[in-house]
């Protein structure tokens, strides 16, 4: 395949439109060092953009913006209706921007342009109008209580949230994390990864357009144990919410203890997908390689340990290592590819280092395993069989293309295995049998169990990890518990005339 990437004048137009610095208090501006980084064009290698970096005096500066938009600015003033107006608004014009927006997206992190217009863009846009619906409907309750006394709750916003997202779906984490902040009145300081910061701003820029008042939402890039930590060990926050690994995800919470402030963790997960002898092969082979190579194995809900049972074990590796090789990698601006280059350099390396650590400790490997090309980050859909629970790729996230498949022979034992581990975000299986659904959704220890299918992110559904994996739910009603405090009210009241 040709790999010598093309920037054309749409790819151009879209860097454009980027102010690459920090958003703070209503304003795009430069670092107060002046630093900068560079973010880079995962095809190539090569630097695709320069960036303002911030670090700790810039978010302090940041952090006060909005401390002084939450306690003298009009947003969490506003009716929610207002609110809501101001937030569809900005879902409006992301939509208007769909292309640009999806341009950015494939350019800065490596995923095929066409699932980021057809995926990542609209989900974005779904999600911020879900949460706009909901930020006329966030109220308490009126409670009966003993003797002359009335009492009421409010749901009111809990103040400054400082917001960490990853570079996995830039777009939709962001959107995921600014929907629930926002509806209810808080004020943002967002970190975005170093890895992906462009579309984020350009979000930040469209949010300005549609009316979001100034220091309501303050972007700022940079890297994560300088910007990162300064945000979440930042006395002037009041929450803390972080999607990244759950070895970052621990520092995290140790700060926010320090500060006694709420912390939402959304972590990693080595996800089990369970295929019964019953079920459709086809779709089981589609359904299991979909669940580990979507995003490029770049996913927390990678279905990264295959388990497959005894009777059907040599036939589905077959069909699994064939799916695999057909699967069309190269130029993600090409619209015929399926998968892009990893997001960096260093995933690249850390990928084939746990390819090697698979073939090193007896995986066998059915395809793959190697770089593909010889320039950018591209590797190799992978799959490899004969995977035993104690292999390394069994264990450790490898957050890239490859499928590790395992043997199962009792219902009992697959549980059993699939729950061996530290984490709990999702888990699958793919059976006919509605018995069997059943009992093995329920047995499974994850915050999201998919059945006969992977990957649903309705943003109306909460998502959120059991034991390592997290703290807390996004999406949905239960994101918004997350974002609110409860105030209780007491009114003497007189003797009610019945
Ligand atoms: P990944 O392996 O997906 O890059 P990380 O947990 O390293 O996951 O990164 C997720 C986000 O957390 C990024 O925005 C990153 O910059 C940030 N981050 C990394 N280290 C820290 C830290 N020590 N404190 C705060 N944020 C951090």
């Amino acid at each position: 395949p040709a790999m010598e990437p093309e920037m054309s004048e749409e790819h151009k137009a879209a860097l454009r439109s980027i102010k690459p610095q920090l958003l703070i208090n209503g304003k795009f501006e430069d670092a107060a060092s002046g630093k900068t980084f560079e973010t880079y064009d995962p095809r190539t290698g090569e630097p695709l953009m320069t960036v303002a970096e911030a670090q700790a005096e810039d978010v302090d500066r940041a952090v006060k913006a909005a401390r002084q938009a939450f306690d003298e600015g009009p947003w969490p003033r506003m009716s929610g209706r207002q609110r809501g107006n101001i937030m569809n608004k900005l879902a409006t014009l992301m939509e208007k921007h769909s292309e640009e927006l999806a341009t950015l997206e494939s350019l800065d992190n490596g995923k095929p342009y066409a699932v980021a217009l057809a995926a990542d863009v609209p989900l974005s846009v779904e999600h911020l109008r879900y949460y706009a619906g909901w930020a006329d409907k966030i109220y308490g309750q009126t409670i009966p209580v003993e003797g002359k006394m009335t009492a009421y709750t409010l749901r009111e916003p809990i103040g400054v949230v400082g917001q960490i997202i990853p570079w996995n779906f830039p777009l939709l984490m962001q959107a995921w994390k600014l929907g629930p902040a926002l509806a209810p009145g808080n004020t943002v300081v967002m970190k975005v990864a170093e890895q992906t910061p462009l579309s984020a701003l350009r979000v930040g820029e469209l949010a300005l357009e549609a009316g979001l008042p100034p220091g309501v939402l303050n972007i700022i890039p940079g890297d994560g144990p300088v910007a990162g930590a300064a945000l979440a060990s930042h006395k002037g926050i009041n929450k803390v919410a972080f999607t990244g690994s759950t070895e970052v995800g621990r520092i995290i919470m140790r700060q926010a203890a320090e500060n006694i402030i709420p912390v939402t963790l959304e972590l990693g997960g080595k996800s089990a997908c369970i295929i019964c002898p019953d079920a459709d092969l086809d779709e089981a082979v589609r359904g299991a390689h979909d669940a580990l190579f979507f995003n490029h194995g770049q996913c927390c809900t990678a279905g990264s340990r295959t388990f497959v049972h005894e009777s059907i074990y040599d036939e589905f590796v077959a069909r699994a290592a064939k799916t695999a090789s057909n699967r069309r990698v190269g130029d993600p601006f090409d619209r015929s590819t399926q998968q892009g280059p990893q997001v960096s350099q260093e995933q690249f390396d850390k990928i084939l280092g746990l390819i090697n650590k698979g073939v090193e400790e007896g995986a066998k490997l059915e395809t793959g395993g190697k770089r593909h090309g010889d320039r950018g980050y591209f590797v190799q859909p992978t799959v490899f069989s004969n995977v035993t629970d104690d292999m390394t790729i069994a264990k450790d996230e490898i957050f890239g293309p490859v499928q590790s498949i395992l043997k199962w022979s009792s219902v009992e034992e697959v549980i059993r295995r699939a729950n061996d581990t530290e984490y709990g975000l999702a888990a699958g299986v793919f059976t006919k049998n509605i018995n069997l659904a059943n009992t093995i959704s329920r047995a499974l220890k994850a915050g999201t169990v998919w059945v006969n299918t992977w990957n649903q992110f309705d943003a109306g559904v909460p998502f959120g990890g059991y034991k390592t994996s997290g703290i807390g739910r996004e999406k949905g009603e239960a994101a918004l518990a997350h974002y609110t405090q409860t105030k209780a009210v007491y009114m003497p009241m007189a003797e009610p005339i019945t």
